[in-house]
């Protein structure tokens, strides 16, 4: 069956209110839209966590510089729409931007410490938006259960901190990230890259995936990221962001592994931006 189709709050919290008249429970799975693979095995653990499930489907013009890929960001709804009715959700959430941000609107969440630096140095606004719109979508929706991705590491660690913080009522699950069977991670901004682009992405995972056996076994990340540098620059990568080895929960950078850890990168090919992160658990 085709998900019911919300686009505003009211309109929300009215079928969240009818399912918690039943007694049912309740999982979200906030999105910016051009689903896939990624996308999907979010909403498929959310059907196992919620007895109803949310997909808000929404890009946020607040996590995007001026001079960044909002109007160019991929667009597809009834394709979103077909693979979530394929899937068995109830409810796709699809605001315009002004029942997010209505005239007048005035208020930013900021999250310290897991914040600073990775994601920031380049993309100094990006986790107010995120943070002011999760939150958002938190309160409205005010589900039992919201899902969010490994892919993008920084952000889940951000959201968990939001949520204890604000004392919001909701469990946050994570969902390793999805990849193409050549180990690139999924992702919409993905459909950028040209054909040689897209041969080369891979070895932004393979590089990873090479640091973190190697940290294991007790490189110190200052080589490893050299290392790590120079492989990606012969790769291809035209320019990296930043990487970086940090420990899983307070991502402030280690400089061995002696706690569970994450390798975490930023590299552009071309016009296009790739982030991807690994584990590190210490051996022993
Ligand atoms: P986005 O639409 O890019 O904002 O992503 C929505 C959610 O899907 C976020 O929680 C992402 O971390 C998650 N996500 C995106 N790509 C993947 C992936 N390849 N594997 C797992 N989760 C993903």
């Amino acid at each position: 069956m085709a998900p019911s189709l919300l686009d505003s709050v009211d309109g929300l919290r009215g079928a969240v209110a009818a399912w918690r008249a039943d007694g049912l429970t309740v999982a979200l799975v906030p999105t910016m839209g051009a689903l896939h693979e990624g996308h999907m095995a979010l909403v498929r653990a959310a059907r196992t966590l919620g007895e109803r499930t949310v997909v808000s489907l929404f890009v946020n013009p607040a996590q995007f510089a001026p001079d960044e890929d909002f109007d160019l960001y991929p667009r597809n709804p009834a394709d979103d729409l077909a693979k979530l009715a394929e899937a068995g959700v109830e409810a796709a959430f699809m605001p315009n931007v002004d029942a997010i941000y209505p005239p007048g609107f005035a208020t930013t969440v900021h999250v310290e410490g897991v914040t600073a630096g990775l994601e920031s140095a380049a993309r100094p606004h990006f986790f107010d938006g995120v943070a002011t719109v999760v939150t958002k979508l938190l309160l409205q929706c005010l589900p039992d259960v919201a899902l969010f991705g490994e892919k993008d590491y920084q952000q889940l660690v951000t959201v968990r901190r939001l949520v204890a913080d604000l004392d919001i009522p909701c469990q946050i699950e994570a969902v390793p990230t999805v990849r193409a069977e050549d180990g690139l991670a999924l992702s919409s901004r993905n459909v950028y890259l040209s054909a040689e682009e897209r041969r080369v992405a891979p070895r932004l995972f393979e590089v990873l995936s090479w640091m973190a056996a190697a940290l294991a076994q007790g490189a110190p990340s200052a080589d490893a990221v050299s290392n790590g540098r120079a492989a990606l620059t012969a790769a291809g990568f035209t320019r990296i962001d930043y990487l970086a080895v940090c420990d899983a929960e307070t991502l402030a950078s280690v400089e061995g592994i002696s706690a569970p850890a994450r390798v975490l990168a930023a590299a552009w090919l071309g016009e296009t931006r790739l982030i991807d992160n690994v584990v590190v658990n210490p051996v022993g």
